[in-house]
């Protein structure tokens, strides 16, 4: 058995993975990959897809949800396309490189923009807090989770704008309140589903009040959730297993006992990182995250030995990321907490024995 921190895709239950196979190759007599979108089969699972997302997140009523293509990256676009308003203004958070690349992105399309806070200064490793925000902004974007540094927002982002977030790597690891939000945007693949499908949640009040004078219409939310997510083909085999995946979290206590298990993990990785002289966490305490949480090994120690270990102990992506370095293990819902102990087994023997 492989231990898989890898930060994306993500790992899902074992369970799902063999109920998705099956699907391959024989849902109700075709493949999951061979059957029309519009066939009433794939309709209902498109359907229980979309009720099992509010019953997860308890989405309240005047919100709909969509899967679409293009992945976060594209929601960047389709974000500050449907939110620009009469100040084409927007108000960005700058807590690493996703929030980078929508604050790019948005500018790319016309808003003018307002980094209203950056932890750049410090390489990412906190998220900032206490600053201004102007009274004029259509909208204030922020990521929840910075899947490549490792800090997390601790709770929602407070202001008085409509609210835009980017929950990709930290979307139904923990209860949220969705009534704060205009819009939570996700790709599938780090804590939902497999690759394909992107998560849009969308308050139905913002639907259609675009001042954009680009629209392209795959771009406009109104017309997705005006054919029912089925402007065109979506992404079957994603939405498919993402709905599977969603029944297993509910059957397994939902976004809370996620919460406990996610907590529980991210406890004893980072008491073991805390505690261990050969390694140090670079992210501020209050500011980590339970879903990736980046380590460096200290200078002068191993490293060749350290990964040598892990190796052999059967942990997949670990490495942080290119642009980072150090260490990351990602600790998606699926991750057991078996697989966290291993992680911490190896690091108390590499320093039992190099320390
Ligand atoms: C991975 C990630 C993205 C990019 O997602 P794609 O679906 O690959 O476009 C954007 N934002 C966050 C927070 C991510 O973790």
């Amino acid at each position: 058995m492989k231990h898989n921190f890898g930060a994306g895709p993500c790992i899902l239950p074992q369970e799902v993975f063999k109920q998705a196979a099956e699907a391959v190759i024989d849902f109700n007599g075709l493949s999951i990959l061979e059957v029309s979108h519009r066939s009433a089969d794939f309709v209902k699972v498109m359907e229980e897809a979309r009720e099992l997302v509010k019953k997860a997140l308890n989405v309240p009523d005047g919100y709909t949800v969509l899967f679409i293509q293009g992945g976060a990256s594209l929601g960047f676009t389709i974000s500050a396309l449907n939110m620009m308003r009469e100040n084409k203004k927007a108000g960005y958070i700058n807590t690493g490189t996703w929030a980078s690349g929508a604050i790019k992105e948005a500018k790319n399309v016309g808003i003018e923009m307002n980094v209203l806070a950056s932890s750049e200064d410090k390489g990412f490793t906190y998220i900032p807090k206490g600053f201004d925000i102007p009274t004029d902004l259509d909208y204030v974007h922020y990521t929840s989770n910075n899947t490549i540094f490792g800090t997390q927002f601790n709770g929602i982002f407070e202001t008085s704008a409509p609210l835009v977030c980017d929950m990709s790597s930290d979307i139904f690891s923990k209860p949220v309140d969705v009534s704060k939000f205009d819009m939570i945007y996700a790709g599938a693949q780090k804590n939902l589903g497999p690759a394909g499908a992107t998560l849009f949640i969308v308050k139905d009040e913002i639907l259609g009040k675009s001042t954009s004078p680009f629209m392209p219409s795959y771009m406009d939310l109104q017309k997705h959730a005006a054919k029912g997510s089925m402007m065109n083909t979506p992404p079957v085999f994603s939405i498919y297993t993402s709905m599977l995946n969603l029944r297993h979290l509910i059957q397994n206590g939902g976004v809370d006992a996620a919460n406990t298990r996610n907590t529980a993990k991210g406890n004893l990785l980072y008491s073991e990182i805390d505690n261990n002289p050969l390694f140090s966490g670079p992210i501020a305490n209050e500011d980590r995250s339970n879903m990736n949480v980046t380590f460096l090994l200290n200078d002068g120690a191993p490293s060749d030995i350290f990964d040598t270990m892990w190796n052999e102990a059967n942990i997949i992506g670990l490495k942080g990321h290119r642009s980072v370095g150090g260490y990351r293990a990602s600790m998606y819902n699926a991750l057991p907490i078996e697989s966290v102990q291993v992680l911490v087994d190896v690091m108390k023997e590499f320093t039992r024995k190099n320390g």
